[in-house]
């Protein structure tokens, strides 16, 4: 027994298992050529930041579009982050756009897959063996240094203007003898497993990260943690035994960690594990007093996904505006497939901006107002309500009282080519839809600004008489025109451009003057379909309020 295999047995002297076992246990991946293993690995905050969900996003792109494998690993080594239904909270935060795993964690303490499991703290036993393994291979030994021991070396690095760390000769437990180390283990001193580093010949490694190019850097050469006091490792051990053994081939996550790319390298290798692609997603980014910076967890409320599930953005919204931070040709692409899901859209791992995007809640206003405006009546009704159902019961039992009613509000100028676009989110429907409900409409006098309300008063008195519900449109519109004339407003708009000063105004002031009585607003949806909707009763009961308002009855 060499010295090192001593060590590894006076470590890990109950580790029964061998690397063997679990190379067998988890055996290559039966995958067609080219599909790719990627998942989201999250540490169970039950936060999910935005970034986290366009990580997520493209990571399962990247697999669903080569038919490969992409699951759900919870990171959960650092207890202190850890929050209680974290894993749930942030299953079902993905849930709701759609991100769905193929295996992995499936709830609190439910899984999934031949690769688990996929709980770090359910793998303390694998990393023991790997790490054993590592002793015995000279690539890792214990390190006995307490809190104070290394504060002194971090002051002493300090006044000598070197590079902070535990390395080279500042590596004091690196060549501790084996008996030094029994002896300390005797005696019960808590101790942390660090890797050897092992210097390269040039000192650099390059590496081709899918999203950021050719990248070269600094080699590792520092004596990493692997196991902490505890025997839980590190993010960087676990990630290299995890993404080993469950054939992770491209490790897509956030770019805050490509300072530790060299470590990885180097413990993937000293491991024996095959290098996995790696693909490091620029954050994304949020423009504040002309300078750039990263959406803040705790600055900016748009930071968390709830965000968008609160302010009832379509799930298709927000992914769909992702889309376009991740592909910038993800729009020229949608303008020529107004029509197709978003799941036809080939996606490109390749074609990810290198820089962090910019958020811009506007764009996503504008990609939402499209995406609503390409749902069914019928879809926007159910999917309003059940935002509605739970963030605004008022508007809940509104809508749902009169299904019918309702689906045929949001059927006002949709479809067709160019169908209205009003929503881009289901908390403004209450005020979209307030003028329908006599619960929520507010009425208040509303004038088109050329018209005074003793003109306006006359426009709603002769309407009122001649007032009839509409077969259709055009019979509709007639009659407006009708009082038209015998007011002093012009039928059409031609005919009082031609003559201004013959006219008091023409038939689209009428038709402002009708609409602001019975909507109280001046802008609206198709008026005709509006007042179909209402019905004779209410639209007669408005018309007389208004005129009543005008004439200061009841001012
Ligand atoms: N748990 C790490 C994090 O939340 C995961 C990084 C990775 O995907 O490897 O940042």
């Amino acid at each position: 027994m060499t010295e090192y295999e001593k060590l590894a047995e006076l470590l890990f002297g109950d580790v029964d298992k061998t690397p063997a076992y679990y190379e067998e246990k988890y055996p290559e991946r039966q995958l067609k050529e080219g599909a790719r293993v990627t998942r989201f690995a999250p540490s169970p905050t039950g936060f999910l930041h935005i970034g986290g969900l366009f990580a997520a996003m493209i990571a399962r792109l990247t697999a669903r579009t080569t038919d490969g494998v992409f699951f759900l690993r919870i990171e959960d080594t650092d207890k202190k982050r850890e929050v209680a239904g974290g894993v749930k909270g942030i299953i079902d935060g993905l849930n709701d756009f759609g991100i769905t795993f193929d295996e992995g964690m499936t709830g609190e303490d439910s899984e999934s897959g031949d690769y688990g499991p996929y709980r770090q703290s359910a793998r303390r036993e694998i990393y023991r063996c790997y790490a054993k393994e590592l002793v015995k291979k000279g690539l890792a030994y214990p390190c006995f240094c307490t809190a104070e021991d290394l504060d002194a070396l971090r002051a002493r690095q300090e006044e000598a203007g070197v590079t902070k760390g535990y390395y080279g000769e500042y590596a004091c437990c690196r060549d501790l003898t084996y008996e030094q180390i029994e002896e300390n283990i005797k005696k019960g001193k808590p101790y942390v497993l660090r890797f050897r580093a092992q210097p390269t010949e040039s000192g650099r490694i390059t590496f081709d990260d899918m999203i950021k190019g050719k990248i070269e850097m600094e080699a590792n050469y520092q004596d990493a943690v692997l196991l902490k006091t505890d025997g839980i490792p590190t993010y960087h051990f676990a990630h290299a035994v995890d993404d080993h053994l469950m054939h992770t081939t491209h490790v897509v996550r956030g770019d805050e960690w490509i300072a530790s790319v060299p470590l990885h390298i180097a413990l993937f290798k000293a491991c024996g594990f095959r290098v996995p692609k790696y693909a490091h997603i620029a954050p994304i980014m949020k423009e504040e007093d002309g300078g750039k910076r990263k959406l803040s967890k705790r600055k900016d409320p748009e930071a968390a996904v709830t965000y968008y599930t609160e302010e009832g953005y379509p799930a298709e919204s927000v992914n769909e505006y992702l889309m376009t931070l991740a592909n910038s040709n993800f729009e020229d692409w949608r303008r020529a497939n107004p029509d197709s899901a978003l799941s036809a859209f080939p996606f490109n791992l390749k074609k990810m901006g290198a820089s962090g995007a910019l958020f811009d809640l506007k764009k996503l206003t504008d990609v939402s107002k499209n995406v609503i405006a390409r749902m069914t009546a019928q879809e926007v009704y159910e999917r309003a309500s059940a935002w509605a159902e739970q963030y605004n019961p008022q508007l809940y039992k509104l809508l749902t009282r009169t299904p019918e009613f309702s689906t045929s509000i949001f059927a006002i100028d949709r479809g067709g080519k160019k169908p209205r676009k009003d929503l881009a989110k289901w908390n403004e429907v209450r005020e979209f839809t307030a003028y329908f409900f006599d619960e929520t409409y507010i009425p208040a006098v509303t004038l088109p600004e050329n018209i005074t309300p003793a003109a306006a008063a006359e426009i709603l008195e002769k309407y009122i008489s001649v007032y009839h519900p509409a077969a259709d449109k055009d019979e509709w519109f007639a009659l407006i025109k009708s009082i038209c004339a015998p007011l002093g407003y012009a039928e059409n708009v031609k005919e009082y451009k031609a003559a201004p000063d013959q006219f008091r105004g023409h038939v689209g002031d009428v038709s402002s003057v009708i609409r602001g009585a019975v909507t109280s607003r001046l802008m609206t949806p198709d008026l005709f379909a509006i007042m179909d909707l209402l019905g004779e009763d209410r639209v007669l009961a408005r018309l007389n309020d208004t005129l009543a308002r005008l004439k200061g009855v009841r001012a």
